[in-house]
């Protein structure tokens, strides 16, 4: 009998979950991947009251002498394919397991009194274990403070392994965070959306699409601050900045394709001196002189130079 199988990708940092209901004639499959950060925010927001709602009238039903039936096993089914939780979804499966195994021992033996003491038992220390993992994952996974892993399963390091879940919550929660600490993974805060996630390093974001483009922003960001302060790049900014300034002027007093084409030429051509100058000035580890500025603002004037006769001459033939 298999309700919940699960394979785990340590590259891809994901789990594969097939849920089956796989005692009924026609099994129904639903197959999900889930990723690591999901499984850890699921962790942190897992809502068991329903299922908890579903093991109380499991227990009041042992204790009425009758057999746990299945609308019970409806109801968990319902959470197992459908809960947007991957938590609950284990949960509601490794419940549904231990219901099902219960169903045909009891038919072998009808002492419903230790059926009901073993039920009692088995829920109370499921609970236990959810609220356990809740607090291990708000800690941070403080591997120390927590229990050692209950490894049933071996892993290889570098291929996904098919674990059949039964009826032991603890089992997935061992075997993910023996994963987590194989990757030595650890737990950090989006500065976007405010998510936990799962990474070696603090990353400052989490993998969400508009996270990760407000981290792209902040990269530039600081980029753009490094560029305006470094000495060996700043200055062909700023000629660059002072020749599109000029170029402006030439396009609004109505400079022609021509025109424009000789400044960019000369703007390129000077360009290519500086960037030149300051590559040299760089590999030899000193700053770039006085003489290199002068040459820049000597340039400058060039190109003003050349602009404003452009300029004179549009106004003149305006004129005319
Ligand atoms: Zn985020």
């Amino acid at each position: 009998m298999e309700l919940c199988t699960f394979e785990i990708n340590l590259t891809n940092k994901e789990i594969a979950f097939v849920f089956s209901d796989s005692d009924l004639k026609r099994p129904h499959k639903k197959a999900t991947t889930v990723s690591f950060d999901k499984v850890v925010a699921d962790m942190i927001n897992v809502n068991y009251n329903s299922i908890r709602e579903i093991t109380d009238k499991l227990e009041v039903k042992i204790a009425d002498g009758k057999e746990v039936n299945d609308p019970i096993s409806a109801e968990l089914y319902s959470i197992m394919f459908s809960s947007e939780n991957a938590i609950e979804r284990i949960i509601a499966s490794v419940v549904e397991y231990y219901h099902l195994e219960t169903k045909k021992q009891m038919n072998k033996s009808l002492k419903i009194k230790s059926w009901e003491k073993a039920i009692k038992a088995y829920h109370q220390n499921l609970y236990k274990e959810i609220d356990k993992s809740k607090a291990f994952v708000a800690n941070g996974f403080q591997f120390d403070k927590y229990h050692a892993f209950d490894m049933t399963v071996s892993f290889d390091k570098n291929r996904p392994a098919r674990v059949i879940l039964k009826d032991s919550f603890r089992q997935f929660i061992d075997i993910f965070t023996y994963m987590v600490y194989l990757k030595d993974l650890h737990i950090f805060t989006c500065k976007n959306c405010g998510a936990k996630y799962l990474a070696v390093a603090d990353m400052d974001y989490c993998t969400a699409p508009e996270c990760l483009e407000e981290r792209e922003k902040a990269k530039r960001r600081t980029k753009r601050q490094s560029r305006k302060y470094d000495p060996f790049v700043r200055p062909l900014d700023n000629f660059h900045e002072y020749a599109r300034g000029r170029k402006r002027e030439m396009m609004l007093a109505g400079a022609t394709e021509e025109e424009l084409a000789a400044f960019e030429e000369l703007h390129k051509k000077h360009a290519d001196y500086i960037r030149g100058s300051l590559d040299a000035f760089k590999n030899k580890g000193e700053l770039p002189d006085d003489e290199f500025f002068q040459i820049c603002s000597s340039y400058k004037k060039e190109l003003k130079a050349r602009a404003d006769y452009v300029i004179n001459r549009r106004k003149k033939n305006h004129k005319d």
